[in-house]
C-alpha cells in the first residue's frame, strides 16, 4: 500500500544512507498512524533491520549526532539539523513471568513481521518506507485506523498484554487520545493480565495516568476522551491497581438530591469536567477519596476532606508527583468543602482569599464547579464558585493584597514602627494587616498600616 507522508529532508538524506548500505529504513508508531489520522505528530520513531552498532558507525562517518537513550532497551537518538530521531533497530523481546516492562533478553533480527509483533498495539506497528513510500503493515493495523480500534498486535492478545503491565494503561491512553474503542478480546485479555500493572515503575505508571488525564486536549477530541480512558481503566481492573482509593468509593451511594452517581464514579466524572490541567485533573479525581475511609470509619462522610487531603497525599507520592503537584492537590482537596452552599458572608471570603492568594482561590472555584458537575444533577452556574470569583474579582479591581507580599509594608517596617525585636509576634501582626486590608483595600498604604499596626500591636502586645 502507498502513501504520502510529510518527512523532513534530513530524514530522507539519513535514508539515503541506510539504502546504500543496503537497508530500507523505515518511520513507525506515533509518526505513521498520526501521519495516516491526519493527527500532529510528536517524536519521530525510525526502525532497520540494520544493527546498532553499524548505525553508530555510520552516524560517525557522516557527522551524525548519536547518543543512546534507555540503557537497557538500547535506542539512538539521532540529531540532524533541529531534528531528533529515536533508532530502534528491529529486534524481538523476551521476557520473564511478571509484567515488569523490561525484557529478559532482546534479540536482534533482519525480520520486520517479528518486530511488528514485538509492538503492542496494530496501530503502532505500521511502517512506512521513508524512500519509496509504501505502508508495510503485517499486523493489520490499517484496518484497525479505518474501524478506530485499538488491537494487540498479537492473534493472542494475552501475550501482549502478559509481557509489559504498562501496555495495560497505554491501552487505556491510546484510546482515550485516539477516541479509538478497545477491540474486545483485547480488553479482556487485559482484565486477564491486570496484575502485571503492579510491576511497573511509579514514574512509568504516572507518565501514562497522566496522559489519560489529558488525553482530551492531545488531539483536541474534547473532555468525553478522559471519562473514557479512566473506565477502560477501571473496565480492565487497572483502576484499582493504580488508584485503589479511588475504587475504594465504587458501590458507596450518596444523598440523591444531590448525586446521581456513587463516589468512584463522581470522582472520574469530576475528573473529566475539570480544567484541563494536570493539578485540576488529579485534584478532581481525588477529591472525595476520604469518603470510602470515612463510611467505613464513622458510618457518615463527615470530615472526608480531612481524611482525603491525607489519602491524596500518599497516593501522589506513591506515584512521585513533583511536589508542587503534590501540595498544591493535596491543599484542593483538603480544602473542597469550603463555603459549599456559598453562604459565607463576603469578609470572610475576602479574608480567605487573602490568605489563600488569587490562583488558589480560582484553582478552588474550578474544582468546586468540577465537583458540582460531576454530581450529575446540576449543570451550568454554580452558584459558591461564581460568587467567589466575583469576590475575587472585586478585590482584584479594587487593589485588595492577595498575599503578604502585596502589603505594602515589611517586616523590618513593623518592627521599626512598634520598637519590637524578630519575633513571631511580628508575622502575626502582618497576617492581621493582610485580613485586615483584604476587607479594607484603602487601608493598604504605609501611614494607614502604621497606625493600624499600633492598634494591634497595642490592644495585643
Ligand atoms: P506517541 O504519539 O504518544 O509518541 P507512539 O505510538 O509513538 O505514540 P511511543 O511511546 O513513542 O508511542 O512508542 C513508539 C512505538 O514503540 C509505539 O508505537 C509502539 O510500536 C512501540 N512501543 C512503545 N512502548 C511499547 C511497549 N511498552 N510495548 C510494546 N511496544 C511499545
Ligand atoms: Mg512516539
Amino acid at each position: 500500500m502507498q502513501a504520502s507522508i510529510s518527512i523532513p529532508n534530513e530524514l530522507t538524506t539519513l535514508a539515503r544512507l541506510f539504502a546504500d548500505a543496503g537497508f530500507p529504513l523505515y518511520a513507525v508508531g506515533g509518526m505513521v498512524r498520526n501521519a495516516l489520522l491526519g493527527l500532529p505528530v510528536h517524536d519521530m520513531d525510525i526502525t532497520s533491520a540494520m544493527r546498532m552498532e553499524d548505525v553508530r558507525t555510520l552516524c560517525a562517518a557522516h557527522g551524525i549526532g548519536c547518543t543512546e537513550k534507555g540503557a537497557f532497551f538500547g535506542t539512538l537518538d539521532l540529531a540532524l539539523g533541529a531534528w531528533r530521531f529515536e533508532y530502534a533497530a528491529f529486534r524481538a523481546e523476551r521476557y520473564g513471568a511478571g509484567g515488569a516492562h523490561r525484557p529478559e533478553g532482546v534479540r536482534f533480527t533482519q525480520s520486520l513481521e517479528e518486530d511488528a509483533f514485538r509492538r503492542d498495539f496494530t496501530v503502532n506497528a505500521l511502517y512506512y518506507d521513508i524512500l519509496s513510500g509504501q505502508i508495510v503493515d503485517p499486523t493489520g493495523g490499517f484496518a484497525d485506523l479505518s474501524a478506530r480500534a485499538i488491537r494487540a498486535t498479537s492473534p493472542d492478545p494475552g501475550v501482549i498484554l502478559s509481557d509489559d503491565g504498562l501496555r495495560i494503561l497505554r491501552m487505556a491512553r491510546f484510546a482515550a487520545e485516539l477516541g479509538f474503542s478497545v477491540e474486545g478480546r483485547t480488553l479482556a485479555a487485559a482484565r486477564a493480565n491486570v496484575a502485571g500493572v503492579r510491576d511497573i515503575s511509579a514514574e512509568r505508571l504516572r507518565e501514562e495516568l497522566d496522559k489519560i488525564l489529558l488525553s482530551d486536549i492531545r488531539y483536541g477530541l474534547g473532555s468525553g476522551r478522559v471519562l473514557a480512558g479512566l473506565y477502560l481503566l477501571r473496565e480492565a481492573g487497572a483502576l484499582e491497581a493504580l488508584l485503589p482509593e479511588v475504587a475504594a468509593g465504587r458501590g458507596i451511594a450518596q444523598r440523591a438530591e444531590y448525586h446521581a452517581h456513587d463516589v468512584e464514579e463522581h470522582m472520574l466524572r469530576a475528573c473529566a469536567c475539570a480544567k484541563p490541567t494536570r493539578t485540576a485533573r488529579l485534584a478532581a479525581l481525588l477529591h472525595d477519596v476520604g469518603k470510602p475511609v470515612m463510611v467505613r470509619e464513622t458510618g457518615r462522610m463527615l470530615g472526608h476532606d480531612a481524611a482525603g487531603a491525607e489519602l491524596a497525599a500518599g497516593i501522589l507520592r506513591r506515584l512521585k508527583y513533583p511536589n508542587a503537584v503534590q501540595e498544591e492537590v493535596v491543599a484542593l482537596v483538603r480544602c473542597h468543602m469550603y463555603d459549599l452552599n456559598g453562604n459565607a458572608k463576603e469578609t470572610t471570603l475576602r479574608r480567605r482569599f487573602a490568605l489563600w492568594g488569587a490562583a488558589f482561590t480560582l484553582a478552588l472555584a474550578d474544582l468546586r464547579e468540577a465537583d458540582v458537575h460531576g454530581s450529575g444533577r446540576i449543570a451550568g452556574e454554580v452558584k459558591s464558585a461564581a460568587r467567589w470569583r466575583a469576590v475575587l474579582a472585586r478585590m482584584q479591581q479594587e487593589g485588595a493584597p492577595l498575599s503578604a507580599e502585596e502589603l505594602r509594608c515589611t517586616g523590618s517596617d513593623i518592627m521599626a514602627w512598634l520598637g519590637i525585636p524578630a519575633s513571631p509576634r511580628v508575622g502575626e501582626i502582618k497576617r492581621a494587616l493582610l485580613l485586615h486590608c483584604a476587607c479594607h483595600p484603602r487601608d493598604n498604604v504605609p501611614e494607614r498600616l502604621k497606625k493600624i499596626a499600633k492598634d494591634i500591636g497595642g490592644s495585643r502586645g
